[in-house]
Protein backbone atom coordinates (compact mmCIF):
# COMPACT_ATOMS: atom_id res chain seq x y z
CA UNK A 1 0.00 0.00 0.00
CA UNK A 2 1.17 3.44 -1.16
CA UNK A 3 1.43 5.62 1.88
CA UNK A 4 3.09 9.13 -0.12
CA UNK A 5 1.09 11.05 -2.12
CA UNK A 6 3.79 10.48 -5.38
CA UNK A 7 6.12 8.32 -6.48
CA UNK A 8 8.69 10.97 -8.01
CA UNK A 9 9.29 14.41 -6.42
CA UNK A 10 11.17 16.10 -9.44
CA UNK A 11 13.44 19.36 -8.23
CA UNK A 12 13.99 21.30 -11.10
CA UNK A 13 11.87 21.79 -14.38
CA UNK A 14 14.54 22.24 -16.62
CA UNK A 15 15.37 19.43 -19.33
CA UNK A 16 16.00 17.18 -16.90
CA UNK A 17 13.42 17.36 -14.77
CA UNK A 18 10.83 17.63 -17.49
CA UNK A 19 12.01 14.84 -19.21
CA UNK A 20 12.59 12.83 -16.22
CA UNK A 21 8.88 13.87 -15.26
CA UNK A 22 7.47 12.92 -19.05
CA UNK A 23 9.38 8.98 -18.43
CA UNK A 24 7.68 9.03 -14.74
CA UNK A 25 4.22 9.79 -16.23
CA UNK A 26 4.74 7.27 -19.17
CA UNK A 27 5.56 4.39 -16.71
CA UNK A 28 2.56 4.86 -15.36
CA UNK A 29 3.86 6.69 -11.84
CA UNK A 30 2.96 9.58 -10.80
CA UNK A 31 5.67 12.78 -9.47
CA UNK A 32 5.72 16.36 -8.72
CA UNK A 33 7.64 18.66 -10.08
CA UNK A 34 8.65 21.71 -8.07
CA UNK A 35 10.69 24.70 -9.30
CA UNK A 36 11.54 27.95 -7.60
CA UNK A 37 11.21 30.26 -10.52
CA UNK A 38 7.72 31.14 -11.40
CA UNK A 39 8.12 29.99 -14.80
CA UNK A 40 8.95 25.95 -15.97
CA UNK A 41 11.55 24.87 -17.88
CA UNK A 42 14.88 26.53 -16.42
CA UNK A 43 17.28 27.82 -18.59
CA UNK A 44 15.03 27.07 -21.79
CA UNK A 45 12.18 29.33 -21.25
CA UNK A 46 11.18 31.84 -23.83
CA UNK A 47 9.46 35.29 -23.00
CA UNK A 48 7.28 36.36 -25.92
CA UNK A 49 7.93 40.43 -27.16
CA UNK A 50 5.86 41.34 -29.72
CA UNK A 51 5.21 37.96 -31.28
CA UNK A 52 9.31 37.22 -31.33
CA UNK A 53 9.96 34.24 -28.79
CA UNK A 54 13.13 35.96 -27.13
CA UNK A 55 15.43 33.27 -25.51
CA UNK A 56 15.51 35.04 -22.45
CA UNK A 57 18.63 32.76 -20.81
CA UNK A 58 20.74 32.99 -23.93
CA UNK A 59 20.17 31.39 -27.02
CA UNK A 60 19.34 27.69 -27.00
CA UNK A 61 20.32 26.42 -30.62
CA UNK A 62 19.28 22.35 -29.86
CA UNK A 63 21.58 19.57 -31.92
CA UNK A 64 22.72 16.16 -31.20
CA UNK A 65 23.82 13.15 -33.01
CA UNK A 66 21.71 10.73 -30.72
CA UNK A 67 18.73 9.83 -32.92
CA UNK A 68 16.85 8.45 -29.55
CA UNK A 69 17.22 11.72 -28.20
CA UNK A 70 15.91 13.75 -31.52
CA UNK A 71 13.54 11.48 -32.09
CA UNK A 72 12.23 11.74 -28.21
CA UNK A 73 12.45 15.33 -28.97
CA UNK A 74 10.82 15.58 -32.03
CA UNK A 75 7.75 13.02 -30.92
CA UNK A 76 6.72 16.23 -28.39
CA UNK A 77 7.35 19.40 -31.07
CA UNK A 78 8.77 20.36 -34.60
CA UNK A 79 12.26 20.85 -35.18
CA UNK A 80 12.59 24.07 -37.50
CA UNK A 81 15.85 22.82 -38.74
CA UNK A 82 17.60 26.04 -37.86
CA UNK A 83 21.84 25.65 -38.46
CA UNK A 84 23.97 28.03 -36.43
CA UNK A 85 26.43 29.95 -38.20
CA UNK A 86 27.33 33.00 -35.76
CA UNK A 87 30.08 35.83 -36.84
CA UNK A 88 32.36 37.47 -34.48
CA UNK A 89 33.01 41.18 -34.20
CA UNK A 90 36.65 41.73 -33.68
CA UNK A 91 37.42 45.92 -33.37
CA UNK A 92 34.54 46.10 -36.33
CA UNK A 93 35.92 43.45 -38.68
CA UNK A 94 33.56 40.29 -39.39
CA UNK A 95 34.67 36.99 -39.05
CA UNK A 96 32.79 33.46 -39.33
CA UNK A 97 32.28 30.85 -36.86
CA UNK A 98 33.65 28.01 -35.98
CA UNK A 99 36.80 27.94 -37.41
CA UNK A 100 36.36 27.10 -41.13
CA UNK A 101 38.07 28.37 -44.39
CA UNK A 102 35.96 31.68 -44.49
CA UNK A 103 37.67 32.41 -41.34
CA UNK A 104 41.04 31.74 -42.33
CA UNK A 105 40.39 33.69 -45.66
CA UNK A 106 39.29 36.64 -43.97
CA UNK A 107 42.45 36.37 -41.96
CA UNK A 108 44.89 35.94 -44.05
CA UNK A 109 43.26 36.10 -47.20
CA UNK A 110 43.90 32.27 -48.63
CA UNK A 111 41.72 30.80 -50.76
CA UNK A 112 42.87 26.89 -50.44
CA UNK A 113 42.93 24.73 -46.77
CA UNK A 114 46.87 24.31 -47.78
CA UNK A 115 47.90 27.60 -47.58
CA UNK A 116 45.24 27.70 -44.26
CA UNK A 117 47.14 24.83 -42.74
CA UNK A 118 50.88 25.93 -44.15
CA UNK A 119 49.76 29.02 -42.16
CA UNK A 120 48.61 27.62 -38.64
CA UNK A 121 51.68 24.53 -38.53
CA UNK A 122 53.84 27.34 -38.79
CA UNK A 123 52.16 29.11 -35.73
CA UNK A 124 51.45 25.96 -33.61
CA UNK A 125 54.93 24.77 -34.34
CA UNK A 126 56.53 26.85 -31.25
CA UNK A 127 53.50 25.48 -28.89
CA UNK A 128 54.45 22.06 -30.12
CA UNK A 129 57.80 21.91 -29.04
CA UNK A 130 56.51 23.51 -26.16
CA UNK A 131 55.02 21.23 -25.19
CA UNK A 132 57.27 18.38 -25.68
CA UNK A 133 54.65 15.82 -26.53
CA UNK A 134 52.50 16.69 -23.69
CA UNK A 135 49.13 16.96 -24.24
CA UNK A 136 47.98 20.75 -23.45
CA UNK A 137 47.19 21.41 -20.39
CA UNK A 138 45.19 24.62 -20.36
CA UNK A 139 42.97 26.36 -22.70
CA UNK A 140 45.25 28.61 -23.98
CA UNK A 141 47.73 25.74 -24.88
CA UNK A 142 44.54 23.80 -26.61
CA UNK A 143 43.29 26.90 -28.81
CA UNK A 144 47.40 27.34 -29.81
CA UNK A 145 47.56 24.19 -30.97
CA UNK A 146 44.31 23.85 -33.01
CA UNK A 147 44.30 27.09 -34.64
CA UNK A 148 47.88 29.11 -33.96
CA UNK A 149 48.53 32.38 -32.35
CA UNK A 150 46.41 34.98 -34.98
CA UNK A 151 43.30 33.00 -34.47
CA UNK A 152 44.03 32.36 -30.67
CA UNK A 153 44.38 36.41 -30.41
CA UNK A 154 41.67 37.49 -32.53
CA UNK A 155 39.08 35.37 -31.65
CA UNK A 156 39.44 33.33 -28.79
CA UNK A 157 41.68 34.90 -25.86
CA UNK A 158 40.14 38.13 -24.66
CA UNK A 159 36.32 36.84 -25.61
CA UNK A 160 37.36 33.51 -23.53
CA UNK A 161 38.92 35.84 -20.45
CA UNK A 162 35.55 38.00 -20.92
CA UNK A 163 33.17 34.99 -20.99
CA UNK A 164 34.70 32.90 -18.17
CA UNK A 165 36.65 36.15 -15.94
CA UNK A 166 39.85 34.22 -15.75
CA UNK A 167 43.03 33.73 -17.65
CA UNK A 168 42.98 30.96 -20.41
CA UNK A 169 46.53 29.57 -18.97
CA UNK A 170 43.78 28.55 -15.87
CA UNK A 171 40.95 27.33 -17.79
CA UNK A 172 40.39 23.71 -18.83
CA UNK A 173 41.70 22.89 -22.11
CA UNK A 174 37.94 20.78 -23.20
CA UNK A 175 35.68 24.18 -23.23
CA UNK A 176 37.62 25.17 -26.56
CA UNK A 177 37.45 21.80 -28.40
CA UNK A 178 33.74 22.22 -28.17
CA UNK A 179 34.38 24.40 -31.63
CA UNK A 180 34.87 22.78 -35.00
CA UNK A 181 38.53 23.25 -37.09
CA UNK A 182 37.48 23.06 -40.44
CA UNK A 183 39.36 23.22 -43.33
CA UNK A 184 36.05 23.57 -45.60
CA UNK A 185 33.74 26.99 -46.38
CA UNK A 186 31.34 25.31 -43.74
CA UNK A 187 29.81 27.78 -40.91
CA UNK A 188 28.11 25.26 -39.22
CA UNK A 189 28.41 25.86 -35.52
CA UNK A 190 28.20 22.26 -34.89
CA UNK A 191 28.86 18.72 -36.24
CA UNK A 192 25.86 17.15 -35.14
CA UNK A 193 23.42 15.47 -37.55
CA UNK A 194 20.36 16.82 -36.11
CA UNK A 195 20.05 20.28 -35.57
CA UNK A 196 16.87 23.06 -34.96
CA UNK A 197 14.68 25.07 -32.36
CA UNK A 198 11.44 24.00 -31.84
CA UNK A 199 8.80 25.64 -34.15
CA UNK A 200 6.20 26.21 -31.24
CA UNK A 201 8.94 27.17 -28.72
CA UNK A 202 10.70 25.41 -25.85
CA UNK A 203 8.20 26.26 -23.46
CA UNK A 204 5.46 24.08 -25.59
CA UNK A 205 8.17 21.31 -25.51
CA UNK A 206 8.71 21.94 -21.59
CA UNK A 207 4.73 21.73 -21.29
CA UNK A 208 4.26 18.65 -22.92
CA UNK A 209 7.22 17.29 -20.75
CA UNK A 210 5.31 18.40 -18.42
CA UNK A 211 1.59 16.98 -19.39
CA UNK A 212 1.74 14.10 -17.29
CA UNK A 213 2.96 15.82 -13.51
CA UNK A 214 2.05 17.93 -11.27
CA UNK A 215 3.46 21.54 -11.24
CA UNK A 216 4.50 23.54 -8.54
CA UNK A 217 6.27 26.93 -9.29
CA UNK A 218 7.38 29.39 -7.09
CA UNK A 219 8.30 26.82 -4.35
CA UNK A 220 11.86 26.74 -2.90
CA UNK A 221 12.98 23.32 -2.15
CA UNK A 222 15.44 24.33 0.10
CA UNK A 223 13.58 26.34 2.68
CA UNK A 224 10.88 23.15 3.06
CA UNK A 225 13.06 20.25 2.66
CA UNK A 226 11.99 17.91 5.29
CA UNK A 227 7.93 18.37 3.98
CA UNK A 228 8.71 18.18 0.54
CA UNK A 229 10.90 14.97 1.11
CA UNK A 230 7.58 13.82 2.71
CA UNK A 231 5.32 13.99 -0.24
CA UNK A 232 7.22 11.43 -2.36
CA UNK A 233 8.98 8.17 -2.22
CA UNK A 234 12.07 9.38 -4.60
CA UNK A 235 13.38 12.91 -5.46
CA UNK A 236 15.04 13.71 -8.34
CA UNK A 237 17.51 16.41 -7.44
CA UNK A 238 18.08 19.16 -10.71
CA UNK A 239 19.84 21.96 -8.29
CA UNK A 240 23.38 22.93 -7.57
CA UNK A 241 25.05 20.50 -5.64
CA UNK A 242 26.41 22.77 -2.92
CA UNK A 243 23.84 24.60 -2.19
CA UNK A 244 21.91 21.23 -1.66
CA UNK A 245 24.37 20.57 0.97
CA UNK A 246 24.43 23.78 2.74
CA UNK A 247 27.73 25.02 0.85
CA UNK A 248 28.93 23.20 3.66
CA UNK A 249 32.15 21.98 2.46
CA UNK A 250 32.61 25.45 0.31
CA UNK A 251 31.37 27.01 -2.44
CA UNK A 252 31.54 25.83 -5.95
CA UNK A 253 32.36 28.67 -8.44
CA UNK A 254 30.12 29.21 -11.55
CA UNK A 255 29.89 32.43 -14.20
CA UNK A 256 26.54 33.80 -14.88
CA UNK A 257 25.21 35.87 -17.38
CA UNK A 258 23.17 38.74 -17.55
CA UNK A 259 21.06 40.00 -20.10
CA UNK A 260 20.06 43.59 -21.38
CA UNK A 261 17.31 43.05 -23.78
CA UNK A 262 16.07 45.49 -26.19
CA UNK A 263 13.28 46.48 -28.95
CA UNK A 264 14.17 48.48 -31.98
CA UNK A 265 11.79 49.35 -34.49
CA UNK A 266 13.74 48.23 -37.67
CA UNK A 267 13.19 44.99 -39.23
CA UNK A 268 17.16 43.40 -38.68
CA UNK A 269 19.96 44.69 -36.85
CA UNK A 270 22.60 42.03 -37.24
CA UNK A 271 21.33 39.91 -40.23
CA UNK A 272 22.52 36.83 -37.96
CA UNK A 273 21.56 35.55 -34.87
CA UNK A 274 24.26 35.07 -32.99
CA UNK A 275 27.59 38.22 -33.33
CA UNK A 276 30.34 37.54 -31.16
CA UNK A 277 32.39 40.52 -29.96
CA UNK A 278 35.40 38.56 -29.08
CA UNK A 279 37.85 42.11 -28.36
CA UNK A 280 38.22 43.09 -24.41
CA UNK A 281 37.26 46.30 -24.93
CA UNK A 282 33.41 46.00 -25.59
CA UNK A 283 31.81 44.50 -22.16
CA UNK A 284 29.39 42.17 -23.41
CA UNK A 285 30.18 39.15 -25.16
CA UNK A 286 27.35 38.79 -27.90
CA UNK A 287 24.09 40.42 -29.17
CA UNK A 288 21.64 37.69 -29.83
CA UNK A 289 19.04 38.88 -32.34
CA UNK A 290 15.78 36.57 -31.74
CA UNK A 291 13.81 36.80 -34.76
CA UNK A 292 16.85 35.17 -37.08
CA UNK A 293 15.97 31.93 -35.25
CA UNK A 294 12.73 31.07 -36.98
CA UNK A 295 13.18 29.01 -39.88
CA UNK A 296 14.90 31.08 -42.75
CA UNK A 297 14.46 34.47 -40.47
CA UNK A 298 10.49 34.66 -41.77
CA UNK A 299 10.35 36.51 -39.17
CA UNK A 300 12.74 39.19 -40.78
CA UNK A 301 10.54 39.90 -43.28
CA UNK A 302 7.41 39.91 -41.37
CA UNK A 303 7.51 42.13 -38.16
CA UNK A 304 9.00 46.31 -38.60
CA UNK A 305 10.99 45.64 -35.74
CA UNK A 306 13.11 43.32 -34.03
CA UNK A 307 14.80 42.53 -29.76
CA UNK A 308 17.88 42.37 -28.98
CA UNK A 309 19.73 40.57 -26.44
CA UNK A 310 23.27 42.09 -24.56
CA UNK A 311 25.08 39.07 -23.24
CA UNK A 312 27.23 40.05 -20.02
CA UNK A 313 29.18 37.63 -18.16
CA UNK A 314 29.96 38.22 -14.30
CA UNK A 315 31.28 35.98 -11.61
CA UNK A 316 28.16 33.78 -10.03
CA UNK A 317 27.35 35.33 -6.42
CA UNK A 318 24.58 33.79 -4.22
CA UNK A 319 20.98 34.87 -5.10
CA UNK A 320 22.06 34.39 -8.76
CA UNK A 321 20.87 32.20 -11.51
CA UNK A 322 24.24 30.22 -11.70
CA UNK A 323 24.62 29.21 -15.51
CA UNK A 324 27.88 27.75 -16.53
CA UNK A 325 29.90 25.43 -14.06
CA UNK A 326 33.36 26.36 -13.75
CA UNK A 327 35.39 22.89 -14.26
CA UNK A 328 38.93 24.27 -13.15
CA UNK A 329 40.91 21.76 -10.76
CA UNK A 330 39.77 23.37 -7.56
CA UNK A 331 36.27 22.97 -8.29
CA UNK A 332 36.20 19.50 -9.96
CA UNK A 333 37.98 18.27 -6.01
CA UNK A 334 35.38 20.10 -4.55
CA UNK A 335 32.92 19.16 -6.56
CA UNK A 336 34.12 15.12 -5.88
CA UNK A 337 33.88 15.70 -2.07
CA UNK A 338 29.78 16.76 -2.82
CA UNK A 339 29.27 13.78 -4.92
CA UNK A 340 30.82 11.77 -1.94
CA UNK A 341 28.07 13.08 0.13
CA UNK A 342 25.48 13.04 -2.77
CA UNK A 343 25.84 9.12 -3.01
CA UNK A 344 24.80 8.16 0.37
CA UNK A 345 21.47 10.12 -0.21
CA UNK A 346 19.87 6.33 -1.37
CA UNK A 347 16.65 7.84 -2.03
CA UNK A 348 18.03 10.83 -4.31
CA UNK A 349 18.81 10.82 -7.81
CA UNK A 350 21.27 14.20 -8.70
CA UNK A 351 21.07 15.24 -12.48
CA UNK A 352 21.50 17.56 -14.95
CA UNK A 353 24.47 20.34 -15.68
CA UNK A 354 23.84 21.91 -12.18
CA UNK A 355 23.69 18.81 -9.46
CA UNK A 356 26.21 17.25 -12.16
CA UNK A 357 28.45 20.03 -11.90
CA UNK A 358 29.21 19.43 -15.98
CA UNK A 359 29.22 22.01 -18.98
CA UNK A 360 26.26 19.83 -20.84
CA UNK A 361 24.83 20.77 -24.02
CA UNK A 362 20.76 20.32 -24.07
CA UNK A 363 20.86 16.79 -25.88
CA UNK A 364 23.25 15.36 -23.28
CA UNK A 365 21.49 16.68 -20.49
CA UNK A 366 18.41 14.35 -22.25
CA UNK A 367 20.24 11.69 -23.16
CA UNK A 368 21.38 11.24 -19.56
CA UNK A 369 17.53 11.58 -18.28
CA UNK A 370 16.21 9.06 -21.18
CA UNK A 371 18.60 6.57 -19.63
CA UNK A 372 17.83 6.50 -15.92
CA UNK A 373 15.41 3.33 -15.05
CA UNK A 374 11.86 4.38 -13.56
N1 LIG B 1 34.81 30.78 -27.85
C1 LIG B 1 35.73 31.72 -28.27
N2 LIG B 1 35.34 32.63 -29.20
C2 LIG B 1 34.09 32.66 -29.73
C3 LIG B 1 33.16 31.68 -29.30
C4 LIG B 1 33.56 30.76 -28.35
O1 LIG B 1 36.86 31.74 -27.81
O2 LIG B 1 33.80 33.53 -30.56
C5 LIG B 1 35.26 29.83 -26.82
C6 LIG B 1 34.95 30.33 -25.42
O3 LIG B 1 36.01 29.93 -24.57
C7 LIG B 1 33.69 29.58 -25.05
C8 LIG B 1 33.91 28.26 -25.75
O4 LIG B 1 34.58 28.60 -26.96
O5 LIG B 1 33.56 29.42 -23.65
C9 LIG B 1 32.64 27.49 -26.04
O6 LIG B 1 31.79 28.30 -26.82
P1 LIG B 1 30.25 27.96 -27.00
O7 LIG B 1 29.75 28.80 -28.12
O8 LIG B 1 30.09 26.49 -27.08
O9 LIG B 1 29.66 28.52 -25.63
P2 LIG B 1 28.15 28.63 -25.10
O10 LIG B 1 27.25 28.84 -26.28
O11 LIG B 1 27.89 27.37 -24.32
O12 LIG B 1 28.24 29.84 -24.22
Amino acid sequence: MKNKPYDYLIVGSGLFGATMAYRVWQAGKTCLVIDRRTHAGGNVWQDHKQGIAVHTYGPHIFHTSNSRVWQFVSSLVTMNGFINSPLANYHGKLFHLPFNMHTFRRMWGVNTADEARTIIEQQRAHTLAMLHGREPQNLEEQALCLVGRDIYETLIKEYTEKQWGRPCTELPAFIIRRLPVRYTFDNNYFNDIYQGIPVEGYNTLIQKMLQGADVRLGVDYLTDKAQLDALADKVVYTGSLDEDFGFSLGHLQYRTVRFEHKTLDIPDFQHNAVVNYTSADVPYTRIIEHKHFTHFGEQVRALPHTVLSYEYSTEWQPGMEPFYPLNNRRNTLLYEQYAQLARNEKNVLFGGRLAEYKYYDMDKVIEKALQIPI
